[in-house]
């Protein structure tokens, strides 16, 4: 238990605004930089395991004391902002009520519920909605086995590991009703009187409640309590169980609590049935359904995400009436009329069937918005002409993602901008003449910060290293469960080649990290094997690449992508300078996008919706070097000249006619050729004092240019004006 005089510890780990707040960090921190470690940066495990002896010195310790009162205060501040309180006459300050839905949340490493880019955004923007601060109630899924953890075998082999989530290891509590009883909400499956029950909990981020739920209750049939049980795994019908639990459930979550929000806003088509039930809840209140689609259209706001088809789920239309011809008749239609409202080649289409249901669409990018205008003609009112009620089509805008910056930006590189732009630069984050001087930065102090995140990244990659070769020395309580048994050890001796140990800080470092999807080309940087060893093991101006990724568990060419990259990082010809970090995470990808000096991204274009790594890298002073797709087309600065002073990182257009052979190799030669003729050299290119001037100019051009406009208060700040408010001032909206 803790000492009374520090008993608030336990609520400050309770609310994931810690994982924020960078003096909430160094508090815990200083607790046990130990356990901080080893608990991968988790305050409510490390509170479990840290000894009693140490929290009563602390308690006695003025310095902490000090320190702790002063987090308290700044927590109790935070919270107490409350949203401006919405007046007709104000509406130009005021937020309107949000729910918000996703089937995934990338909130923090310790809490296993997100696989990407996806839950990323949706944690992003609950936490800049906390920040900004806007009215705003996330829902979801608890996964108790989460997203899988990632362990490459001695031959390359990604091996995908469930582990139980424990829950009293995780900022998370149950949720429970105004009156004090558990939430539990009810939904039919299969027959109305085949009830699903969904048990919620409830993470708490900064002043954003996030309600998720979870099926694995007693009160459930064994068929049903495995619902909720992992991220995206299963067939086909057990992802329309998913999703259905998702969609109705998580309205009838805002129900039992009462909320009536104003704006509700389906982050991707998993979501998509909150639709359809409250479609239903319109007609059992009264609404034809001409009423009731008008007043679901208009308060909706839907997010798609992705240009690749197989993104955008689709079930089969027998799957479907297996599980909803129970429903059709509550809402007054028949079979084909329900039909209608998702069909699309065929398929019932849950991006189709959101598009005909929310009357503001957005895409994440500028080009995604062109790509997916291609894609959905039919659904789009493009030019505001569809003014028919059968088939109005929904408005189409572009908001391109952005990153919560208090997530992503090192602690090194927080304490720089309070010295070069004053206390207030947090609240100024879209200010762009604030942003510029930036530039007059001393470029010895932009570099050794710079180093010193370089040497953080390589002392967690040898820790890591350490931790593969000795467990042991890990096997205090808060050691990973999921830790392979020693005599496996010496087998996998060459693993830790693979996993960076002969990596070497003073290199140009490239780090290339995202989910292991094919279209993302892990693998093009390999296709001049001699070009690529040329440059790797150059005498004079070398090059290494860390990548790190996971492939979803049935995608066999994304985990053949990682076999071919795990095996190129143990061949000797490479010198150890190609390195593989397992489990790609949170946790993995904030040392990666502080730590290397160039961020590299390759996709197949134009298949990249947004992408956000490159932005986080950006933010700590790390140039882009990518396809000029998605989020980078419109990130980009270049000029003709060879390291001109405006420069913010490099580009290049991705080819996309010809075959894929064609695309790879032009591709991959032009990456040899920047690499070559530009990058290399000017990293290398170092003044008498060590320090590569130019190439810092580049850098810190990074976030002069990119920080304003890709950080998370530019998006949720448009989404605000072209999507919530419109949608709420709606007359129809309710
Ligand atoms: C930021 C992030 C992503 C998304 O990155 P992309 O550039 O969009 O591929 C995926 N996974 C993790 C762990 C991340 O931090």
């Amino acid at each position: 238990m803790l000492p009374e005089r520090l008993s608030r510890l336990e609520e400050l780990s309770r609310n994931l605004w810690w994982s924020w707040s960078p003096e909430a960090r160094a508090l815990f921190r200083s607790i046990s930089v130990r356990l901080w470690r080893s608990t991968d940066h988790n305050p409510v495990r490390m509170l479990r395991v840290v000894t009693p002896d140490r929290l009563e010195r602390l308690a006695e310790d003025p310095t902490f004391l000090k320190k702790y009162d002063a987090l308290v205060r700044t927590f109790e501040k935070y919270l107490r902002a409350h949203p401006p309180k919405r007046e007709k006459s104000q509406a130009e300050a005021a937020s309107p009520s949000i729910a918000y839905f996703s089937a995934e949340y990338g909130l923090h490493g310790s809490l296993p519920i997100y696989s990407g880019g996806l839950g990323i955004l949706s944690g992003d923007q609950a936490k800049t909605s906390s920040d900004v601060p806007l009215d705003f109630t996330a829902v979801g899924f608890m996964y108790p086995k989460g997203y899988f953890d990632q362990e490459i075998s001695g031959a390359g082999d990604q091996i995908a590991h469930y582990d139980d989530l424990d829950i009293a290891n995780v900022a998370i509590e149950r949720a429970t009703l105004p009156n004090g009883e558990p939430l539990v909400v009810s939904l039919p499956m299969q027959r109305p009187d085949d009830l699903l029950h969904l048990q919620v909990w409830l993470v708490l981020c900064g002043r954003v409640k996030i309600y998720l739920m979870d099926s694995n209750i007693e009160l459930n049939e064994p068929a049903n309590r495995d619902i909720t049980t992992r991220l995206y795994g299963g067939d086909r019908e057990y992802r329309l169980r998913q999703e259905i639990a998702l969609g109705v459930g998580g309205i009838r979550v805002l129900r039992a609590l009462g909320l009536q929000p104003e704006v509700f806003h389906a982050n991707e088509g998993h979501v998509a049935f909150t639709f359809l039930e409250r479609l239903r809840e319109g007609i059992a209140s009264g609404l034809s359904i001409l009423e009731a689609k008008q007043t679901v259209r208009n308060s909706s706001v839907f997010t798609t995400h992705t240009p690749v088809p197989a993104g955008h789920d689709a079930f089969d239309p027998d799957l479907i009436a297996k599980y909803f011809w129970h429903y059709w008749p509550q809402i007054g239609m028949s079979k084909e009329e329900f039909f209608a409202l998702g069909e699309h080649d065929g398929l019932f289409n849950m991006t189709a069937l959101s598009l005909n249901l929310s009357a503001r669409t957005n895409a994440v990018s500028k080009k995604h918005g062109e790509v997916t205008a291609t894609m959905w003609p039919d659904y789009l009112n493009t030019d505001g002409k569809k003014t028919g009620t059968a088939n109005p089509g929904t408005i189409l805008s572009s908001i391109t993602n952005g990153i919560h910056i208090p997530t992503w930006l090192a602690p090194e590189m927080e304490d720089l901008f309070h010295h070069e732009l004053g206390h207030q630069w947090k609240e100024h984050l879209e200010d762009v003449h604030m942003w510029e001087q930036i530039r007059d930065v001393s470029d010895e102090t932009f570099w050794r910060i710079r180093q010193q995140l370089k040497t953080s990244l390589f002392s967690f990659i040898t820790d890591r290293v350490r931790r593969k070769w000795s467990p042991l020395l890990f096997n205090d309580e808060a050691s990973n469960p999921g830790e392979p048994a020693t005599d496996h050890l010496f087998e996998k001796q060459g693993s830790f080649v693979a996993s960076g140990l002969l990596l070497d800080p003073s290199i140009l470092t490239i780090g290339f990290a995202r989910r292991f999807a094919t279209y993302k080309r892990a693998t093009l940087i390999f296709h001049d094997l001699n070009r690529l060893k040329a440059l790797v093991t150059d005498p004079v101006r070398p090059i290494q690449i860390i990548f790190s990724g996971k492939a979803h568990p049935a995608d066999e060419g994304g985990k053949q992508l990682i076999r071919e990259i795990w095996n190129y990082a143990l061949d000797p010809a490479f010198g150890g300078r190609i390195a593989f970090i397992e489990n790609y995470g949170m946790h993995v990808a904030k040392y990666l996008v502080r730590g290397v000096d160039l961020w590299m991204n390759n996709p197949k274009a134009p298949l990249e919706a947004s992408g956000t790594s490159g932005m986080k890298a950006a933010i700590n002073g790390i140039p882009n070097f990518s396809i000029l797709d998605g989020w980078w087309m419109e990130g980009f600065i270049g000029g003709d000249a060879p390291a001109s002073a405006t420069r913010n990182g490099w580009g290049f257009p991705g080819i996309t006619s010809g075959s894929q052979e064609d695309q790879d190799r032009e591709d991959a030669t032009h990456m040899y050729d920047t690499l070559e003729r530009e990058i290399i050299p000017l990293f290398y290119d170092k003044g008498i004092d060590g320090i590569p001037h130019r190439w810092l100019q580049v850098a810190k051009e990074s976030i002069a240019t990119l920080l304003p406009r890709f950080c998370g208060q530019r998006m949720m700040r448009e989404y605000l004006e072209t999507m919530y408010r419109p949608a709420a001032n709606h007359p129809h909206a309710k």
